[in-house]
């Protein structure tokens, strides 16, 4: 009697587990994402991580992530700011990612607010930006690495907080106001590569400097060269040039 119910059972599991199978074959049929963050995206070389797609839905209405690799799947506009909580590595997949949050009584709201341990961004597409009304990204995880990743932001394009170390491996920061700001205390600003723009200052405080350019663009310029380079613009228009500063600022 036991060995017949444990055939029966088996007969059973098998007829089970069977249409579950072949939905699991039907179901895998996505790409998988998949590079290295630190080696610029190599399929080959380097630790290669396994991203997850991210879309506005899967965020929710609290914008909020545990922690993870997520490849964005779509282009996002955030109502608040993504806060991510633990580890994470994001690859901008060729999307941007934007908030339409504006600075309001004092509260600067950034697009991308990393709190963990380790965070990095990369782009494994080449034109994956991020673009914010305010702060681009607040580092306040422990380590934040940027990578090849383009930043616009009319405020700070990188806030790096208390206690955080930003490696700049490459990418254009853009901002109105402050490129990268290093003036709180504590903080470790290490830029490689890259070039960042910015119409105030492309760096706000102390920084080591090992090869990021910054960009010296007149478009930059305020007071008598910022009204020669509005009249260079105009004339650029007039030839129907549409032209982008090397740091990644639109010139008009
Ligand atoms: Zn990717
Ligand atoms: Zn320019
Ligand atoms: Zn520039």
């Amino acid at each position: 009697m036991k060995k017949f119910i444990s055939i029966a059972l088996a007969i059973i599991l098998a007829l089970s587990v069977m249409p579950m199978a072949y939905a699991l074959d039907l179901d895998f049929d996505f790409d998988v994402h998949m590079h290295s963050v630190s080696n610029s995206c190599s399929t080959e070389e380097g630790d290669q991580v396994i991203f997850l797609p991210l879309t506005k839905e899967i965020l929710g209405e609290y914008e909020r992530l545990g922690g993870g690799n997520f490849y964005l799947a779509e282009d996002i506009v955030l109502d608040y700011q993504l806060e991510i909580f633990n580890d994470a590595n994001i690859c901008l997949n060729g999307h941007t990612i934007t908030s339409t949050r504006e600075y309001n009584s004092g509260h600067a709201y950034s697009v991308i607010d990393p709190q963990g341990g380790t965070f990095s961004i990369c782009d494994c597409k080449g034109n994956g930006e991020i673009i914010s009304k305010n702060v681009g990204i607040t580092a306040r995880a422990d380590v934040c690495n940027m990578y090849n990743i383009k930043i616009t932001a009319r405020s700070n394009g990188i806030y790096v907080s208390d206690g955080c170390t930003f490696n700049m491996y490459g990418g254009k920061i853009y901002s109105e106001s402050i490129g990268v700001d290093a003036s709180d205390e504590n903080n470790t600003i290490n830029l490689y590569s890259g070039i960042i723009g910015a119409d105030y200052q492309a760096v706000y405080g102390s920084a080591n400097n090992f090869g990021t350019e910054i960009c010296k663009d007149l478009c930059h310029k305020n007071g008598f060269m910022g009204l020669i380079w509005k009249i260079v613009c105009f004339i650029y228009k007039l030839m129907g040039k549409n032209p982008e500063c090397a740091c990644g600022a639109v010139h008009y």
